[in-house]
């Protein structure tokens, strides 16, 4: 497939080298939000070379959270960064699979559109995956395609394959290759070692693409004189070599790689004239965050508390509610298995604020469930999300308004009292559709997902937080809070303070009686940014610092 571009937008491939993790979408993320202090529009996709269709499915151990976009797309986290540091929108279209490419070509072969020919990874592939690129042509002055994984995996070859098509297709002016790779500092000889960015690009080479930027990931600045002989084995200009720092905090990447300059390189490359970047909100930031006026604990008592990936969007949003009050922020996971095995109950003691974040299946579902009593009782702040208000709801009707059959039918299809379920048949505001679903309906193809609108109560800690009657929360989740409860439990004192437009469906729940306990059934996490900070979190961590002795 031949290409051409609407001549709008600039892309960038950003691929990796030598080892994963090294950073790829927050640098790109990162650039994007230099770019954009330029006056330039900026938008991202993410290609991912695993077969799973997307990353709803997968295992947040091995893979980190599954962002949830507005368009209700469940996909990779990187999207969080995206989306935190720029003005860009993303959704289904910003994040492919191979799986969701090979799918949508083998759809098609089973269709007969191939005429009966051959189909094949060139061209058939590789065209699906120019064509999932070339959809955000014309949508961003400039557009960042980052390729998962490390170059030379036999998974990656394809999307290779695509973009070095794409340079010929598009042109110089309008592509741009940057590779990321690792300088090791060895601590033992206090020498920092080139061969593996050397041979990341002899791989790359060997695909047909020469990087025209390497981004070297380094502990120390790299030296005029290393970046020499960097330029001189990988065929790149000594100032198209930027040392790309490790940094306390991820916010002030920005500030990094605009001392390195790497945005004016791009631009230089690109042909984009601009004004000068504005950095200084990026500035005050880190001032803000090395410079807090005291600390505070918050308890996260999760299920992945091992590996903390699997909440990275709710560890930046509680970030950016410390930067909101100035406040550090000091994170204690909890395993909730602990929990309910007794053990860990001496840690909540110490805590000025828990959270009970969002979750699937039973495993430390009782504990969850005793550390919302601990915070109810303690009069503790307490934030819980997702399933960690619907587990809120469960200990308040068992505890409080004594319902002592309560429970949720994710965990036990029988209960006595099911304050949490399948709701079997709800409107669907975005879609305009009577939902229907059941225990049979198939996995993944249940669940409400995506930005849907909520209707606030007045007086509520919610209306006071949003400073407004009527918001919009991404939602990930299947069961819902029971109305044939809602009386009894509003007797009791809970407080019903967000509600779907047509009040069927329980958005936000409170407790009159407690200075801040607040439940919501969406994942307000997805929509907070350092520079606008969420405002649940945000009242979340204000009210912890009351606790502080
Ligand atoms: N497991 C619960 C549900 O499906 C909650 C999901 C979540 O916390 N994201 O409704």
């Amino acid at each position: 497939m031949k290409v051409s571009c609407s001549k709008k937008t600039k892309f960038i491939f950003i691929t990796g080298g030598v080892l994963s993790s090294l950073g790829k979408g927050l640098s790109a993320a990162s650039i994007g939000t230099l770019l954009e202090s330029r006056g330039l529009s900026v938008t991202f996709q993410k290609l991912d070379p695993y077969i799973n269709v997307d990353p709803g499915t997968m295992n947040p151990f091995q893979h980190g959270e599954v962002y949830v976009t507005d368009d209700g797309a469940e996909t990779d986290l990187d999207m969080g960064h995206y989306e935190r540091f720029t003005n860009a929108v993303m959704g289904r279209n910003n994040n492919y699979t191979s799986g969701r490419i090979y799918y949508t070509v083998i759809m098609k072969e089973r269709r007969g559109e191939y005429l009966g020919g051959t189909v094949q990874v060139i061209p058939h592939i590789t065209d699906a995956i120019k064509e999932a690129i070339l959809q955000l042509d014309g949508c961003a002055d400039v557009a960042f395609i980052e390729i998962g994984g490390t170059v030379g995996d036999i998974e990656g070859l394809p999307f290779i394959e695509a973009i070095r098509q794409l340079r010929i297709d598009l042109g110089k002016d309008y592509s741009l290759f940057i590779h990321l790779t690792l300088v090791p500092y060895i601590r033992t000889s206090g020498e920092v070692k080139t061969k593996p960015t050397q041979h990341s690009v002899k791989e790359l080479l060997a695909s047909g693409i020469q990087p025209d930027i390497l981004m070297c990931r380094t502990e120390v600045p790299l030296s005029d004189e290393l970046k020499q002989k960097i330029a001189l084995f990988c065929n790149v200009e000594a100032k198209n070599v930027i040392s790309t720092m490790d940094v306390d905090s991820i916010y002030e990447l920005p500030l990094s790689l605009r001392q390195e300059g790497v945005d004016d390189r791009i631009l230089e490359k690109l042909g984009i004239w601009t004004g000068a970047p504005n950095i200084t909100p990026w500035k005050n930031l880190v001032k803000t965050i090395k410079n807090p006026k005291g600390e505070v604990r918050v308890a996260i008592t999760g299920k992945y508390v091992e590996l903390t990936e699997s909440y990275k969007s709710l560890h930046e949003a509680l970030v950016h509610g410390g930067i909101a009050n100035n406040i550090k922020v000091n994170l204690l996971y909890i395993s909730a298995d602990d929990l309910q095995n007794g053990e860990g109950m001496d840690q909540l003691e110490d805590c000025h604020g828990i959270l009970v974040p969002g979750g699937f299946g039973s495993r430390g579902m009782e504990g969850k469930i005793q550390a919302a009593a601990y915070a109810r009782e303690h009069r503790i702040p307490f934030f819980g999300i997702c399933l960690g208000m619907q587990l809120a709801v469960v200990e308040f009707a068992r505890n409080v308004a004594g319902i002592t059959g309560a429970h949720s039918t994710e965990f036990d299809p029988d209960a006595a009292d099911p304050v949490i379920y399948l709701m079997t048949e709800w409107f669907d505001s975005r879609t305009g559709k009577t939902e229907t679903r059941d225990h049979t309906t198939e996995l993944g193809g249940t669940m409400r997902l995506g930005a849907y609108p909520c209707v606030l109560k007045e007086g509520t800690l919610a209306a006071a937080a949003y400073g407004q009657g009527a918001i919009s929360e991404r939602h990930r989740h299947r069961y819902e809070f029971n109305n044939s409860y809602r009386e009894r439990l509003q007797q009791a004192g809970l407080v019903i303070s967000g509600a779907s437009p047509d009040d069927n469906l329980v958005e936000i729940i409170e407790l009159a009686d407690h200075p801040w306990f607040l439940g919501c059934q969406f994942h307000p996490e997805f929509r907070s940014k350092p520079m606008n900070p969420h405002p649940l979190f945000r009242d979340f961590i204000r009210a912890t610092m009351k606790l502080r002795s």
